[in-house]
Order: structure tokens, then sequence, then C-alpha cells
């Protein structure tokens, strides 16, 4: 077993609750009073997958690659980032086994979104959405996400090499 083909990586996110922005969650428009504020649609829980999977390749994370400066990712859905993300990874030679995560918020409920959020993100990758798992939290209204300032999200991914490659 060639040790250098399993990779792991984490990534961590963490954007600004405000109003008059929607609240878009692993590409979920999700009902609230208040929305994730940022350069692109502040998807927390798919910067956070990026960066794992940047992680994973030794790539660096997402800023090296979409910077908020730049015009051209201003309020673009980032299921696309994600999807351009696993591109690279397949370009040199990794598939994601699987990717675990966690959004932090204290509300609005997430629950009954995780499926939907799953099925986007597994889509993005172009893989099963059984290799995904999303969980929600809150904190116990501790700390800036239980005082609903903002929402965080914590990802991890494997990337395993095709051995073909
Ligand atoms: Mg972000």
């Amino acid at each position: 077993m060639n040790l250098s083909n399993i990779r792991i990586g984490n990534g961590y996110d963490v954007h600004r609750l405000v109003e008059g922005r929607k609240l878009i969650l692993g590409g979920v428009d999700v009902p609230h009073s208040m929305g994730l504020d940022g350069h692109s649609d502040a998807d927390a829980l798919a910067h956070a997958l990026c960066d794992a999977l940047l992680g994973a390749l030794g790539a660096g994370d997402i800023g090296a690659y979409f910077p908020d400066t730049d015009p051209k990712w201003k309020g673009i859905s980032s299921l696309l980032l994600l999807k351009e993300v696993m591109r690279m990874c397949r370009e040199k030679g990794f598939e994601l086994a699987n990717a675990d995560s966690v959004i932090v918020a204290q509300k609005p409920k997430l629950a009954s979104h995780l499926p939907e959020m799953k099925n986007n993100i597994a889509s993005a990758l172009g893989i099963e959405t059984d290799r995904i798992n999303i969980k929600a939290t809150t904190t116990e209204k501790l700390g800036f996400a239980g005082r609903e300032e903002g929402i965080a999200a914590y990802a991890v991914a494997l990337l395993i090499k095709n051995d073909r490659s």
C-alpha cells in the first residue's frame, strides 16, 4: 500500500449573518430572516468542503483560487467552486472517498434541509450521496454562532489516488 495515495484534509469557514441576504447552505436557499454575507453566495458549507479537498490535495486554500477581490466570483454559486476544486483533485489523479461535515448554527433549524444539501453537494462533486455526510448543531447559544452573529462549517475529506493515474 502506498500511503501517499491516501490524503486527508480539513476545512473551516465562517460567514457573518446579516439582513437582506439569502441564506445559502449546501446550495439550498434556506428560509430565514437573515442570510450569510460574502463576495460569493457565502455558502460556508461549500467553502469548508472546498478547503478540506484542497487541504487533502496539499494545494493551499480557497482564497488562493477564488479571491474575494475578483469580480468574476461575485454572487457566484459556491457549488461551482466546489465542482472546480473536485476537477483539480481528479486532474491530479485523486477521487473523493468520503467527506463529513458539520454546520454550526443556532438558527434556523437545518435538519429538514440536510438531504437536499447532501444531494447538491454530491452532484457538484460527481459522486454518490452516501459518500457525503452533513450534520448540523447549535452551540447552546454560546459564542458567535450562539448569538446568531454568524454560521460556521467544518469539513473533512479523504482523497484516494486512482492507481491507474
Ligand atoms: Mg467563505
